[in-house]
């Protein structure tokens, strides 16, 4: 895209109403805009975070064999009656009526609509396990949305749902799915540490958050360095073996690791490599039995023929709350330094001189050659205006030319995550860019 004609409306001065560095800098490099509190549009170049992040996301979910599905955002509140929370859940819940004056709902989450939608088409135990996600929009009236996207009240979610015979199988889904998780953060750049939660209002026993390092974390966290070694690649870890998973669950299970809630002083001083801080809660999983099929009246006919209950879980990321932990990790006093795997562009192209022959031929060229992989930076501006917007927007790599290295075909390529520079001439940039 052409800079001067996308909408990226970057601010110099830092909004009065952003408490947190991430929150600062989506506002500042003209990734949203809140339209109401807790409620943002995403503009292109956050749009196109949010998706990078939702793909990496989608893969580690399809890899383990989860399918993926869409349900609507608004629901009947019906459901939520069988279930009992449509009283439980409180005022999170964005409560509406249809013009028949039916009771509806803005989904903050979806356990009883895939229960409802599995009863109707699932009969026999020969069709489990099975596990569905979708990404999705949900809605929950925080009472106090801040921190920008981190704590919205319209947010973006992958939820997934796991349906299993018995316990011993709904285990290993739970086990599948962390796995799942671990490669989908590392794959993000961050190092995300699973810890023992209190189930909360869906309720269940076997939980785990899945928690980032970021000293304006919400909660408190103390764990083991030993997590920033395991290797859970499919190389060490099959998705697909039972053996595998067990050992996977017990080696992300034996190291310290705990929030507030769980935090046990004896414990963490036989910890010898200690990590400690603040930490965002970007996922959260949950084994919950029958907690919902029971209600719903969701069952399926077993080996003998007699009816069995599924057992379930529900397992949730983040994924526009990601956008800002993610920068909560990768900034500094100039912007934002994105990780390749989620970078709205590869690179940014500095056109110093607009105008000068060279420079736009030379940039013409480039841009061209990356084919909707790099931002255009083709404004009449100062350069000064130019370097900074293209830090603070955070692209790994600026191609920057100037009038004097533009007439010798030379560029200048800077990393953004290392500052590192070079001369180079534009086939030695672009191969550099890979
Ligand atoms: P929290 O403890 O932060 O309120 P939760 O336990 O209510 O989260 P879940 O119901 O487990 O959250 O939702 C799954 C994931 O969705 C969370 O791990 C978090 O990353 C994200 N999430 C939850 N609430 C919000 C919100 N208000 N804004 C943005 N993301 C959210
Ligand atoms: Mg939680």
């Amino acid at each position: 895209m052409r800079l001067s004609h996308t909408l990226v409306p970057t601010l110099k001065e830092t909004p009065a109403e952003a408490q947190i560095v991430s929150h600062r800098l989506m506002l500042r490099a003209g990734l949203v805009r809140q339209t109401a509190a807790g409620i943002y549009a995403w503009l292109p170049l956050g749009w196109r975070v949010l998706q990078n992040i939702e793909q990496i996301v989608r893969e580690e979910q399809d890899a383990i064999g989860a399918q993926e599905m869409l349900m609507p955002t608004i629901q009947p509140a019906e459901l939520w009656r069988q279930s009992g929370r449509y009283d439980a859940y409180g005022p999170e819940m964005l409560r509406i009526k249809d013009r028949h004056d039916r009771d509806m709902l803005y989904g903050p989450t979806n356990e009883e609509m895939i229960t409802d939608i599995f009863r109707q088409s699932v009969k026999s135990y020969r069709e489990l396990p099975q596990m569905l996600y979708h990404i999705q929009w949900k809605f929950r009236d925080e009472v106090r949305p801040r921190f920008g996207v981190m704590r919205g009240r319209e947010f973006l979610m992958k939820d997934a749902y796991s349906f299993d015979l018995d316990y011993a199988s709904a285990v290993v889904s739970y086990r599948r799915m962390m796995l799942a998780y671990m490669r989908t953060f590392h794959r993000l750049g961050v190092n995300a540490i699973p810890m023992e939660a209190e189930s909360g209002p869906i309720g269940g026993n076997l939980s785990h958050e899945f928690i980032i390092l970021a000293p304006t974390g919400e909660s408190r966290v103390w764990y083991d360095a030993a997590f920033e070694r395991m290797d859970y690649s499919p190389r060490a870890v099959s998705h697909e073996s039972e053996a595998d998973l067990e050992r996977f669950f017990v080696q992300m299970t034996t190291p310290y690791a705990a929030t507030d809630e769980k935090h046990d002083e004896a414990a963490w001083a036989r910890v010898a490599d200690k990590r400690e801080g603040r930490g965002i809660e970007v996922g959260h999983i949950f084994y919950f039995g029958t907690k919902y099929s029971t209600p719903l009246g969701l069952a399926v006919a077993g080996r003998d023929g007699a009816p069995v209950t599924p057992h379930m879980g529900s397992y949730g990321v983040g994924v526009s709350r990601l956008v800002g932990a993610l920068i909560e990790a990768f900034h500094d006093d100039a912007g934002i330094k994105w990780p390749d795997a989620v970078a709205p562009f590869r690179a940014a192209i500095l056109n110093l001189k607009v105008g000068d022959a060279n420079c736009d031929r030379l940039c013409e060229d480039l841009y061209a050659k990356l084919r909707g992989n790099a931002l255009y930076d083709d404004r009449e501006e100062r350069a000064g205006v130019k370097f900074a917007d293209a830090d603070l927007m955070g692209h790994p790599w600026q191609i920057v030319v100037g009038p004097r290295g533009a007439a010798n075909g030379m560029v200048e390529l800077k990393r953004r995550m290392t500052g590192e520079r070079q001369e180079l001439d534009i086939d030695a940039a672009l191969a550099r860019l890979g």
